[in-house]
């Protein structure tokens, strides 16, 4: 019965497309996984401005976690996503087929912690959370004890959900965060935190999330592939703090005063990932232990859309 019904429906499809003269496939169809957070905000808009200006849907796939939407584009069941560097560099280099194709944003992240934790000094043996090991997070940690002369082996390390962060600041579990973007604001929002230091105080230029493609996607549908990711930069423009702060409203459910905070400290601007902070990216990467064999940017990095 089921096969009956999704005939049917491939031939309702089929026919509603011919009929307003697009493809009878679902070749302009790409199905992008995010997560609600601003980090993810350009494929939010570029979904938006494409399905206005061309005949290219983007179907947006929303996921709880980076384990989940990590799963669902290391098995392609999507054709790309807006995930944290570290996490596909991990997956590409364990074989799978995606390549890097644009930054998902440019600085935005924060270190935060308690009121009574004034200096990098302060963090030693406090208890520090981070999203992922594999993550522009856990490198920043790294960037800010260094500062100071310490190490992740002078702090205790947790893996939290980024939601349940600023709870667990509040409430005393964890001294201290960095994670995707809104929840450092929201603590600050809260009062059960403060910035100690911002992305670019450590990190100049840091790269955290990009937009990543499957090989399938790039090789089978090359011009949709093209017309995305030209797209994609071109909304990243678009995203002026107004512009942000309309997508944000529309699809992350924050309040407002938590969004305007984070907004101030993002950007999405010129997305291109230059072989310079790659460069930066995979030091760092191999200096803190997060892989020793990542990627190397001719694998990796696909920037010949234009
Ligand atoms: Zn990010």
């Amino acid at each position: 019965m089921k096969k009956i019904i999704s005939v049917l429906t491939a031939g309702v499809l089929a026919f509603s497309l011919t009929a307003c003269g697009k493809k009878s496939d679902d070749s302009n169809t790409i199905k992008i996984a995010y997560l609600p957070i601003t980090h993810s905000l350009a494929v939010l808009e570029t979904a938006d401005e494409l399905a206005a200006q061309t005949g290219l849907q983007v179907e947006l796939v929303k996921y709880g976690s980076w384990t989940e939407l990590t799963d669902a584009l290391n098995s392609g069941r999507v054709d790309g996503a807006s995930v944290l560097i570290e996490l596909a560099m991990k997956s590409k280099e364990q074989g799978i087929g995606i390549k890097a194709v644009a930054l998902g944003h440019k600085d935005g992240n924060v270190i935060i912690t308690s009121s009574d934790i004034t200096s990098a000094e302060d963090l030693k043996g406090k208890t520090i959370a981070i999203p992922h090991r594999q993550s522009s997070h856990n490198i920043l940690l790294n960037d800010a004890l260094a500062t100071a002369g310490l190490t992740i082996d002078d702090i205790n390390v947790t893996e939290l959900a980024p939601t349940e962060m600023p709870s667990a600041l509040a409430g005393g579990q964890i001294d201290g965060y960095c994670v995707a973007e809104p929840f450092g604001a929201k603590a600050v929002s809260l009062g059960a935190g403060k910035v100690l230091f911002t992305s670019e105080e450590l990190w100049e230029d840091s790269l955290c999330c990009g937009l990543v493609l499957t090989d399938t996607f790039i090789e089978n549908h090359s011009e949709d592939a093209k017309t995305f990711v030209k797209s994609y930069k071109q909304a990243g423009q678009n995203l002026t703090k107004e512009q942000a702060m309309e997508t944000a409203t529309k699809y992350l459910n924050q309040d407002e005063d938590v969004l305007e905070l984070s907004l101030q400290w993002i950007s999405y601007d010129d997305l291109e990932i230059t072989e310079e902070n790659y460069s930066t990216l995979t030091e760092k990467v191999k200096a803190y232990g997060l892989s020793e064999n990542p990627p190397s940017y001719a694998d990796f990095v696909k920037n010949d859309f234009e």
